[in-house]
């Protein structure tokens, strides 16, 4: 399928260009320099936590946090981004934007404190893959103690096949068709529940939860308190990409029952119908090994909210598509083979499209969340 935004773009366009020259890094190891530069010159501490492996040019992968110098200050706001790496350009566009305006035009409020956090899957961001090294996604990893390594829900079997094919990608594959056909015959919320609940069984498979606490949830465990300091109440925006409609974003609460007077709260800091709970639309499946829950069960402060700040992209089966054929020509494929290439060129763009007019939408609206967030811990 060939990609390009679709014909109905929106809105007017303003220094494109120097958008995505100043703020969409072309690579994992350009965009941890620019978002170390950025942070050393609004003098925020510097973190850095190595993990094993190295980058495609050799080079070290670390995740990085950075950290606004005003201890004192009790209520924090964290923005996150790369936990699925290949979503990293995108969410670190956000963070230097951000920062940018910060440096050039009014600083923090004096009793916020920020949290900034980069590259939460290097391996995946410098590699351009959703997954880690052991093709894990982060995401699905991070199981609190006594949540086993282990199932899958009973739909993902009979998705196998059609997922996960076990050989070298082809030129021409129709998966188009073969996806209509699979919910035809399956049904749509089975696809779904595959797809969001996460598995733990099929490890060269989409969706792959892991065996064991991966590097990305090591590194959390062992630093993320200690990051995050004395902490009271804290807004945790933690950006992907790619799911929903092109452009615009979901904020979705994680880990954290909407009671009538977070309700009251959000709908003050946000606006009314801008927020929503992971289940408010009644689906009956959760994910599992989410890091908004795995956030919850650390007791990291008094008030924590994590959001899921997830801005669309393309459509459901051209994104499902990418995914299956970059997945294929991993574990099947070679490296360097023209359609390999071709599969790992398209997830990028499926993640983050290099079309102008996206680019700039995402960032204000981006920029936008981050600001009511930090306002709102100011209040
Ligand atoms: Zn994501």
């Amino acid at each position: 399928m060939r990609l390009g935004p679709p014909k109905r773009s929106s809105r007017p366009a303003y220094g494109q260009d120097d958008l995505t020259r100043m703020f969409f890094p072309p690579n994992y190891a350009t965009s941890r320099a620019r978002f170390r530069e950025a942070a050393q010159r609004l003098r925020w501490d510097l973190h850095a936590q190595k993990i094993e492996g190295k980058g495609p040019d050799g080079e070290e992968l670390t995740i990085d946090a950075a950290i606004s110098p005003i201890a004192s200050a009790k209520n924090v706001v964290v923005i996150s981004s790369g936990l699925h790496g290949v979503e990293g350009p995108f969410g670190t566009a956000v963070q230097l934007a951000v920062m940018d305006e910060w440096q050039r035009g009014k600083g923090l409020p004096s009793d916020v404190r920020c949290v900034f956090l980069h590259g939460l899957n290097p391996y995946g961001y410098a590699w351009e893959r959703r997954v880690d090294a052991n093709n894990v996604d982060p995401n699905r990893n991070l199981l609190l103690p006594g949540d086993k390594f282990a199932g899958s829900p009973k739909g993902y079997r009979s998705f196998d096949g059609l997922l996960n094919p076990q050989r070298p990608p082809l030129h021409w594959d129709r998966w188009t068709l073969r996806a209509w056909w699979a919910w035809l015959r399956h049904g749509l919320p089975a696809l779904k529940e595959a797809m969001v609940v996460g598995q733990y069984e099929f490890p060269k498979g989409l969706f792959f939860g892991g065996n064991e606490p991966g590097a990305t949830h090591r590194v959390l465990g062992e630093c993320l308190r200690q990051w995050l300091g004395e902490c009271q109440s804290a807004i945790h925006l933690d950006f992907h990409s790619g799911l929903g409609r092109w452009g615009s974003y979901t904020l979705l609460l994680d880990g954290h029952p909407l009671t009538k007077n977070l309700q009251v709260q959000l709908d003050r800091w946000f606006g009314a119908g801008n927020y929503e709970q992971d289940d408010s639309k009644g689906v009956a499946y959760q994910p599992r090994g989410s890091f908004g829950s795995w956030c919850m069960g650390q007791n990291l402060a008094r008030n924590y909210l994590y959001f899921v700040a997830e801005f669309g992209t393309y459509g459901s089966v051209a994104m499902l598509g990418g995914l299956r054929a970059e997945n294929q020509a991993h574990h099947w494929g070679q490296r360097d083979g023209v359609v390999e290439q071709e599969a790992r060129a398209r997830l990028k763009e499926l993640f983050c499209p290099a079309d102008a007019n996206w680019r700039s939408l995402v960032l204000e609206r981006g920029k936008i969340l981050v600001n009511q967030a930090v306002e709102a811990m100011a209040g």
